[in-house]
């Protein structure tokens, strides 16, 4: 979009922040632009043709592009988690203002439609020194920030960046405090599923952990710090047939997949996790038991792996769950492919054209899957 030809801006004093202009000198590919309005009303911005949208505070969405406009506003806790904020938005706020009530320095950056750069908390300097530096001490006013560093360095981890030392003392600040605790279970996976994206995810769970953060946040993660240490050794370990945007979930369930099932569940529920996301993790889950566990791989385990992850009703994952295998163990991952074909081979109308039907219908297309995984497993182990 030209913003200098944009007629819903003339005689607005906008500026692009956060975000945009960070990863635009960075040379990190710039997703989405967010703006600070400064000066305006909300009336006046309706008048303009902006769609309101903040819940809490002043945001707009423009019509055409769908960016984010927001009033320049400051911000003040005044109790525990995320409802705790007064937020005072009015034509009175300066840009200054609203870029100190930001979380790091190199969020704080503005940058007019003429691309003048505004820097009041040497944002640039930290930039190009690869310093992750908070902006000021109200940095301790939101923990959800403790997350947000460690995907931050969960992201730009490849380009050499830090965090600073004081940076990481009001860190741990957040976590002795108890105030991490106070975060809502939404606000925290959100955050996660972002760092699971991320090209170091691993980076955000060491970084928590490293702050005490992970032990409040996913006790169950650290119960065991070796399988803690080899959990985040698998998350860039990933089937390569999967699509992109599935690649957070998959990861999520590396991270988990070594964890018994009441651990599973708890964090789970504990994070409020998508039923997708559970499911998905409870499949790696059944996955690696067949792995990992000992003896062998014979039939009634192929049997009881395929029930554990549904196969027979969710078929679509299959394919995907013995990629994982695969990165483990070559062999075995070409066994479950051959059996799985048989087995789907057997079709329930067939049985029905040799009259079977109801329950003797089903125990007879058991027996056929399972004589198919047995000849499978026993000539191929
Ligand atoms: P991303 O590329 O992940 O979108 P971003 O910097 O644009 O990174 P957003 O979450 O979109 O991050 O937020 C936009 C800007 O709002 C940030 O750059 C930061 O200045 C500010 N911000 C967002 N959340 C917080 C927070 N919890 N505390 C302080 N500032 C925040
Ligand atoms: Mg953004």
């Amino acid at each position: 979009m030209s913003t200098e030809l944009d007629h819903r801006l003339a005689g607005l004093d906008v500026y692009r922040v956060g975000g945009a202009v960070r990863d635009a000198l960075l040379g990190w590919p710039v997703t989405d632009v967010d703006w600070v309005v400064v000066g305006a009303t909300p009336e006046a911005m309706r008048q303009r043709g902006f769609k309101p949208v903040g819940r809490d505070f002043p945001v707009f969405l423009h019509p055409d592009s769908h960016e984010e406009f927001a009033l320049a506003r400051t911000e003040r806790k005044s109790g525990h988690g995320y409802t705790g904020f007064e937020i005072h938005a009015s034509p009175s706020v300066t840009l200054e203002e609203d870029l100190a009530r930001r979380d790091l320095t190199i969020n704080a950056m503005a940058e007019t439609p003429s691309g003048e750069l505004v820097d009041p908390f040497g944002g640039r300097a930290d930039l190009e020194a690869r310093v992750l530096r908070h902006v000021s001490p109200a940095f301790i006013e939101d923990p959800l920030r403790v997350l947000r560093v460690a995907r931050f360095l969960a992201r730009y981890a490849g380009l050499g960046f830090v965090i600073a030392e004081e940076t990481l003392t009001l860190m741990r600040r957040l976590v002795t405090s108890g105030e991490i605790a106070h975060l809502v279970a939404e606000r925290v996976w959100t955050e996660t599923e972002k760092a699971l994206g991320e090209p170091w995810p691993d980076v955000y769970f060491q970084t928590l952990d490293d702050r005490g953060a992970l032990a409040v946040l996913m006790p169950e993660l650290v119960a065991d710090t070796a399988q803690l240490d080899e959990a985040l050794g698998r998350l860039q370990r990933l089937p390569e047939d999967i699509d992109s945007h599935e690649a957070a979930f998959w990861r999520w369930a590396r991270l988990v997949e070594h964890l018994v099932p009441e651990q599973r569940r708890h964090l789970s529920e504990r994070l409020r996790l998508p039923k997708a996301v559970s499911r998905l993790a409870d499949q790696a889950a059944h996955t690696h038991r067949l792995v990992h566990e000992t003896g062998m791989v014979d039939g009634k385990r192929v049997m009881a792996w395929l029930e554990g992850i549904d196969a027979w009703r969710r078929s679509e994952r299959v394919p995907s769950l013995i990629a994982l295998v695969s990165l483990d163990d070559a062999s075995l991952a070409e066994d479950l492919a051959l059996a799985w074909r048989l087995a789907t081979q057997i079709l329930p109308k067939s049985l029905v054209d040799e009259g079977y039907k109801g329950r003797a219908l089903g125990e007879e297309l058991a027996r056929r899957r399972r004589a198919a995984i047995d000849g499978v497993m026993e000539t191929g182990r």
